[in-house]
């Protein structure tokens, strides 16, 4: 007797709680796929459908109708518009990662709650529980371990939910007696960072913590902890984190801060995406903008491995002395070819402070041989116009470079420059229906419908900064580098930061190695757009084996000077061995209590989520 009959034959829904929940708990329960004569009726699905205001959206991918015609013109296009953020954040069968070789790839969900609000999750929540179904939460998409997608499964797809209130004086409920009013921002479930830092900064003057990339969402960097380039000096955007509001698996709508469910509140705050409820809004802490906000960019080539290994050496020795503080962020990439690579940025640094910075280690690459390649690129903006594209579009050079007197960057504005300058900073979205504001970094471009070839990060301990540790720390960068471009990503660490950023920190579930490392070493390798089973656009296998294994013994290098210190839980190794501990270290155990309090019977399940070691790889089968 199949569930549907047997509850028609007792006539009664009553049970069905009871009747899932034993069925959760055997160890041979396999959720249901369209297959299953389990699969809700199509009467079913339209009850959801007039529960959720008629939101409900059979799912399917713009990738597979390519399959039977992959040389047309369709293809073609789509192929175009897999490096737009914004078409693939626009639809629900896609995910901005596209896949990883042996790992996943991109699969579309049989139906979507095109969520609206929380009342929608909750119905979807259940919906998924009491039929037994494969449940999954997509917000910008930008997983890299594929935990937005799940073949068969239902989707809350929160896409829609972008209202954006700001307060003056906030204090999270029930909070009245404890907490100061303080200016913060509520962000629906499906904000993406861009709306976030429009809204806050550029029309509001303030600051919130979000993250470097322009379309990442918002309640799932806030769950995976959340570095921006400024993370130094504000901290990590998951302290910012005053109140959530989440529906749980048992379908409830709860309000999670520091006085009401503070447990799953901790748990929100570094846990992981899609681990124990889904968000439908959080509220954050807002902070004061400085006077600017600026930008470092320069390439060094040394002549040969003996001078790269001099030259990484006396950057470590530079980074300690000049730019290990809360004033400087973003990354450093040593690559194959002997070139270090500056890309960073800077928070509260005038041009003029910010060329004093870097000016001893200019002399040193002029009288070391070096080649300085290109003009170094040393400026700081305004604040508020960060990311102000109209701001940009009028001003720049200009104001790139805002001392017209002759300063030391205003004497190298010269055409080659300008032509370089003009390399787009931002790109937009170029749909003729699409708002003009769409845009994203240029720099993150790389990562847009990209296919993984092979993905790691270590945090790298400060006491490496101290004494020796230098040199063993820059000899181990020049062996990692001789195997894959390695990145330092100095705004991913917090060490060197205020004692502010540092003190939030700690009341989160992030692996408490952040706290002491200096950055997160990132290797990683990929090729963009690529889809299994479409000739012409098919991965490439045996590029991205060999690519993962070079990335292997990079991380294998720097592992040896910084031990098994840890890797942030949404941008690391899809194959990371020891994942519980690599990912929240001594905060695991009290996370695996707080799922088992929330969701007890593993409604949802991620990929290398908290409990999800009961799952099987595709999350439908209990082990
Ligand atoms: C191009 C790019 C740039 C990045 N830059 C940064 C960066 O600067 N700093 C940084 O810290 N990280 C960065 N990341 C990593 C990124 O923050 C995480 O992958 C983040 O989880 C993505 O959130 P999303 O909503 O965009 O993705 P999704 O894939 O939609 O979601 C990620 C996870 O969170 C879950 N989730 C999403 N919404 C909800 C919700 N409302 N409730 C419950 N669970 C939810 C999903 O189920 C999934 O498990 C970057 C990633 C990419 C691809």
């Amino acid at each position: 007797m199949n569930r549907r009959t047997f509850l028609n034959a007792i006539g009664s829904t009553v049970l069905l709680p009871a009747f899932i929940r034993n069925a959760f708990a055997s160890a041979s329960f396999r959720r249901r796929r369209p297959s299953d004569i389990e699969w809700p009726s199509p009467a079913e699905w339209q009850q959801l459908n007039t529960a959720v205001d008629r939101n409900l959206l059979p799912v399917s991918s713009p990738l597979s109708s390519t399959k039977t015609n992959p040389a047309g013109s369709a293809t073609r296009r789509l192929f175009e518009n897999l490096k737009n953020p914004y078409y693939i954040g626009d639809e629900p069968g896609l995910t901005q990662t596209l896949g990883w070789v042996d790992a996943w790839a991109t699969q579309p969900s049989a139906y979507a709650v095109a969520a609206r609000h929380a009342h929608d999750i909750a119905h979807a929540v259940n919906f998924a529980r009491d039929h037994g179904l494969r449940l999954v939460v997509k917000g910008g998409g930008h997983s890299y371990q594929g935990t937005s997608n799940a073949l068969d499964s239902l989707l809350i797809w929160t896409r829609h939910m972008n209202e954006i209130t700001t307060h003056a004086a906030f204090v999270p409920a029930g909070c009245e007696n404890t907490v100061q009013p303080q200016p913060a921002v509520t962000l629906g479930a499906g904000v993406i960072w861009r709306q976030a830092y429009e809204a806050v900064t550029t029309n509001g003057g303030k600051y919130v913590q979000g993250g470097g990339c322009l379309t990442v969402g918002v309640p799932g960097l806030i769950q995976s902890g959340g570095f921006g380039s400024f993370s130094k000096h504000y901290g990590l955007a998951a302290a910012s984190l005053l109140e959530a509001e989440v529906v749980t698996a048992d379908g409830q709508v709860r309000i999670a801060n520091a006085c009401a469910n503070s447990d799953l509140f901790w748990a929100l705050k570094g846990g992981g995406g899609g681990s124990f409820g889904v968000v439908s809004k959080v509220t954050l802490r807002l902070h004061e903008l400085p006077e600017f906000f600026g930008a470092a960019s320069l390439t060094i080539k040394a002549r040969s491995d003996a001078d790269c290994r001099r030259l990484i050496r006396e950057f470590v020795t530079f980074y300690h002395e000049h730019l290990f503080n809360d004033h400087w962020g973003e990354q450093v990439s040593l690559t194959p070819d002997n070139s270090l690579v500056v890309n960073m940025v800077s928070h509260g640094v005038t041009t003029e402070q910010a060329r004093n910075v870097w000016q001893p280690f200019l002399d040193r690459v002029a009288s070391g041989g070096f080649v300085l390649q290109g003009r170094p690129i040393i400026a700081s903006v305004p604040a508020r116009r960060f990311w102000d594209l109209q701001w940009w579009n009028e001003h720049w050079p200009e104001l790139v470079f805002p001392n017209p007197n002759g300063s030391w960057l205003t004497g190298l504005v010269d055409g080659a420059l300008r032509r370089a300058l003009r390399q787009p900073l931002f790109e937009i979205d170029r749909r003729p229906w699409a708002e003009p504001n769409r845009t994203w970094f240029a720099g993150d471009g790389g990562q847009v419908g990209w296919f993984i070839w092979g993905f790691d990060s270590l945090w790298l301990p400060a006491s490496l900064l101290e004494g020796d540790g230098r040199q063993r720390l820059a000899d181990a960068l020049f062996e990692s580098s001789r195997h894959s471009r390695v990145e330092l990503h100095f705004n991913k660490g917090l060490a060197g930061g205020t004692s502010d950023a540092i003190a939030r920190a700690r009341d989160t579930a992030m692996n408490p190695a952040v706290l002491s490392a200096f950055a997160l070493a990132i290797a990683s390798a990929s090729e963009r757009p690529a889809y299994p089973g479409i000739s012409g656009h098919e991965p490439s296998l045996d590029a991205g084996r060999q690519a993962a294994q070079r990335i292997y013994r990079c991380m294998r290098e720097l592992r040896a000077v910084a031990g098994e210190t840890g890797s942030y839980v949404s941008e690391s190794n899809y194959f990371e061995p020891r994942w519980q501990q690599a990912y929240w270290g001594s905060n695991h155990a009290r996370l695996a209590d707080i799922k088992r309090k929330y969701d007890p019977d593993g409604l949802f399940v991620v990929h290398n989520g908290v409990g999800s070691e009961q799952w099987s790889p595709d999350g439908f089968t209990k082990l």
